[in-house]
């Protein structure tokens, strides 16, 4: 933190930060949307006169998104179709997030929006009841470009932070950030499974799910939309980068994991593990899915997975309530016989989209 921009209050900075009432007579939609790089956000609001019911009820909008789409898209305008809706958080009352795809015309997505083709494979397998859950770990920065607490205590960064209590100086102001984080989530109306502290100084995670079909991945992103909103009262940058800072000689488990969890009705059922341990075998066989565990066809995972520090190595393995395995049965769920599996592998700023797509083609269509 610079001393310009201390710790804000709740609210200080953008948020109806002078108390103004919202008229009474109109809703505003904050439109939220992937850019091209499938990971960061944008918004913009648009004020409607009646109260969308359903994401459906929110009107199309166009995006021109200045040089974003170079090289991805044809530079032009994108059409916004809202396809999800939740509670907005920060200005409460009737107003509301739209979560939207982009497409380039009215008949053909953009190329970046991953979004549909998961939407349809999960559709057509249905009935096999599909749920995730996923596990989302982020870093707190400060202003040098290492995370938040690094440069105090180099030699904290050895102790075991995992579910920590105390243990450095901004332990309580990165504790209130992510709590302030989980209460708009939950606000929002997003499932939320959970959060803890994590591994590294200024390292937190949060969990969602199970959701079934495409919720899921729509959750996470506008968990992350909520989150980095949350930096900006803060006056922090929140980083789900793979790697967000190479610091070797005083860092070692300074990765971003974004575990990816899975099941079917059959798994979740009486005698369930069958199934589990038969999907395992399939991941065992796909070392495939790893090019899309991140957003450089895996090439981020390839410095991520060291096999230490709670993170598996490049080679499959698995195991029950193993941490340093590839996919991992958690000891409850071996135990009990029935529930889902972890898969470990997937990076924290992974397209969400792009991975549950993938372990449902492979798990279910292969
Ligand atoms: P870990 O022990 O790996 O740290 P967490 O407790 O952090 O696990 O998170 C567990 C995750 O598993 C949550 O995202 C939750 O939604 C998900 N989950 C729980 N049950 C199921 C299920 N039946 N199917 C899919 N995901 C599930
Ligand atoms: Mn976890
Ligand atoms: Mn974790
Ligand atoms: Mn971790
Ligand atoms: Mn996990």
């Amino acid at each position: 933190m610079s001393d310009k921009c201390p710790p804000s209050p709740y609210g200080a900075y953008g948020t109806n930060a002078f108390d103004i009432p919202y008229p009474d007579d109109k809703v505003l939609v904050e439109y939220v949307f992937l850019n091209h790089t499938r990971h960061r956000v944008h918004s913009k609001t648009r004020v409607l006169d009646y109260e969308p019911q359903k994401a459906e009820d929110c009107p199309l909008w166009d995006v021109y998104m200045f040089k974003t789409f170079e090289g991805v898209e044809p530079r032009k305008e994108m059409i916004l179709k809202p396809v999800a809706m939740y509670r907005d958080p920060f200005r409460r009352g009737l107003n509301k997030i739209a979560l939207c795809e982009l497409w380039e015309t009215m008949e053909k997505p953009a190329g970046v929006n991953t979004r549909r083709s998961c939407a349809e494979l999960l559709k057509k397998v249905e009935e096999e009841g599909v749920w995730f859950g996923m596990e989302q770990e982020y870093f707190i920065m400060g202003d040098n470009g290492l995370p938040l607490n690094w440069d105090k205590d180099p030699k904290a960064i050895n102790l075991n932070f995992h579910t920590g209590v105390g243990l450095c100086k901004t332990a309580g102001y990165e504790r209130e950030l992510a709590e302030f984080h989980f209460q708009a989530c939950l606000y929002a109306g997003l499932k939320m499974y959970g959060i803890n502290r994590e591994d590294s100084p200024s390292q937190w995670e949060y969990q969602i799910g199970p959701c079934e079909g495409i919720d899921l991945a729509d959750q996470i992103v506008i968990s992350r939309y909520l989150l980095w909103r949350t930096g900006e009262f803060y006056g922090v940058e929140i980083s789900m980068d793979t790697k967000p800072a190479v610091s070797p000689e005083n860092a070692p488990n300074q990765s971003n994991g974004g575990h990816m969890n899975f099941s079917t009705t059959r798994m979740r059922k009486e005698g369930g593990i069958k199934y589990i341990n038969e999907a395992v075998e399939i991941l065992r066989n796909s070392p495939q899915v790893m090019s899309h565990y991140d957003l450089h066809g895996g090439k981020d995972n390839a410095k991520r997975l060291t096999n230490a520090y709670f993170v598996p190595g490049m080679d499959f393995t698995t195991g029950i309530g193993d941490k340093y395995s590839s996919v991992r049965i958690p000891t409850l769920v071996a135990l009990q016989g029935k529930g889902y599996l972890e898969d470990r592998r997937p990076c924290a700023n992974a397209d969400p989209y792009e991975v549950c797509e993938t372990l449902t083609r492979t798990l279910l269509c292969s």
